[in-house]
Parts: C-alpha cells; structure tokens; sequence
C-alpha cells in the first residue's frame, strides 16, 4: 500500500499510470486495492484534479478485471500488453497467427493482403475524435451535429473495435498502387482491390474472418466498409466481455472534448446502433 501512496499520482498520465501501478496492483491483495481506493476517493474526489480521477477509474476497472480472456482496460485500449507485433502493427497472439496463415495461402493466389490498420489506442482514437471535433465546430457545426458528422466514420474514443486487437483494414499490395485506399468502391467490380474482395468472400471464413460492417441494408450505424475484418474465434467474445456501462464512465471522466454533448441516454443509443450495429455472426445470442 505505501508503495501506491507514493507515486505521485497527480504528475502521470493515465497511460503511464497503468504502466507503473500495474505490476505493483500485482502484488496488492483486493481488499487492499479497495481501501487504497476509499482513502483516495476521500482525499481527491471531490477536487478538479483529471488526473487523479483517471488513475482511480483505471484501478477501479482493474478491481473488476478477472482471470478472463481480456479485461477492460484492453477492451478500452488503454492497455495493449496482450499484443504482439505483425507486420508493423499490433495484433492478439491468436489473430496475428490467423492472419499470417490467411496472407500466406492468399498469396499463393496472387493476392498480398496487406495491413493499413489494427491496433489503435484509446489515446490515438481520442486523437481523431478531437481534431474531427474542433473542425466541425470551427466550421460552425453546434456540438450535436460535429457528433453526428464525425459517427459517419469514426468511433467515440473507448468503443472501436480498433481498440481489441483482433480487427483488422486490408488491402493487396499486388494491386496498382492507389493514393487513397479505403474507398468503398474500390473494393467492387472492377476496382483495384476486387481481387482481394473476392478471395477474402470465398476465404476468409476459414481462417477465422469475417466482415464487420456489411453491405446488408438491415444494418445500422457504420457505413459499408469491405476492408475492416474481425477475428471472430477472439472478438466475438471480447464483445461479450466488453461493458458499455465501462466504456462510458471512462469516457467521460477523461475528459475528451465534446464529450460533455454525450449524455448516459446518447450513449446507450450509440451502443445499440453502432457498436451492435455489426455482422450478427460477431454477436452473441
Ligand atoms: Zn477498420
């Protein structure tokens, strides 16, 4: 315990924080962790102070994780200790060896199925979420509709299935090469990646892959996208694993801008469209 009550909680980001408690959390008993956790709150909560409320929420989810196959904080991209490297990008053990054997026998097929995108961080979603944020309402968007402008594409920070480790973006490597890449159409007919579109309809399947935002006109939230895969032996129970309840509290208590626009009833209207808006095959029934 006097070795939590140390660190000067107030100078480390919520990243470093984890890094740094995490292998002490190790070594702390539950009951432990909870009176460390009810000293803190009395002491801190009621002061403005971000960082502190960070790092509490963070042990507070740490409390909950269990021995399961993944826990919170790496559903929330927060933690990606459980990764490994695959071509420059981080993936799960199990989905970077299902891929390498996917990109292996589609190579015999002349197609190098190529990452663009995997892993992504809680942080690096944050990123993308603000910039899209100021934007928008630079340009004169109230903060209801720079949200609903940048849903057409992106995730609120916490919910992308980027975060996991088991989703990926791909294109062919084989083909000419192309200045943008995940453009719906190229993926059709005759477009430059609908070589890779074909083999992966007929293919993925048997590695473990499946679409996650089809084509199917029942669909909600996201738009069609025939470049994003999932590695379904792994995500569709990390979506079982995943709480939105979570997901919400550590969103907002971060701080993100705009986030002040996203109350409890609008995120759990996001959930159920967007984050559940996917192939039924991912879900859990
Ligand atoms: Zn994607």
């Amino acid at each position: 315990m006097q070795i939590i009550t140390n660190i000067q909680l107030k100078q480390i980001s919520a990243k470093d924080s984890y890094v740094v408690l995490h292998p002490l959390l190790r070594m702390l008993r539950v009951d432990q962790i909870k009176e460390f956790l009810r000293t803190h709150l009395r002491r801190h909560a009621l002061q403005n102070d971000k960082n502190t409320m960070k790092v509490i929420l963070i042990l507070l989810l740490f409390c909950q994780a269990t021995f399961a196959q993944v826990n919170t904080i790496q559903l929330l991209g927060i933690d990606e200790s459980h990764l490994v490297e695959q071509d420059n990008y981080k993936l799960t053990q199990q989905t970077a060896k299902a891929f390498a054997a996917m990109q292996a026998a589609a190579l015999y097929d002349g197609i190098a199925i190529q990452l663009v995108s995997a892993h992504r961080s809680f942080e690096r979603q944050q990123g993308i979420w603000e910039r899209k944020f100021k934007q928008y309402t630079a340009d004169g968007m109230t903060g209801k509709q720079a949200i609903t402008k940048i849903l057409e594409y992106s995730t609120i920070p916490g919910t992308s299935r980027h975060h996991w480790g088991t989703d990926i973006d791909i294109t062919d490597a084989n083909a000419p090469k192309q200045n943008s890449l995940l453009v719906t159409e190229k993926f059709d007919d005759n477009g430059p990646f609908a070589p890779l579109h074909k083999w992966m309809q007929a293919n993925a399947h048997r590695f473990g892959f499946v679409l996650v935002y089809t084509n199917d006109e029942k669909r909600t939230g996201f738009a069609y996208e025939p470049w994003h895969y999932s590695y379904l032996p792994e995500a569709k129970s990390y979506l079982t694993a995943y709480s939105s309840r979570e997901a919400f509290a550590f969103f907002k208590s971060v701080g993100v801008v705009g986030s002040n626009y996203v109350n409890r009833d609008f995120w759990d209207a996001y959930y159920t469209r967007f984050v559940k808006g996917i192939n039924p095959e991912l879900i859990d029934n």
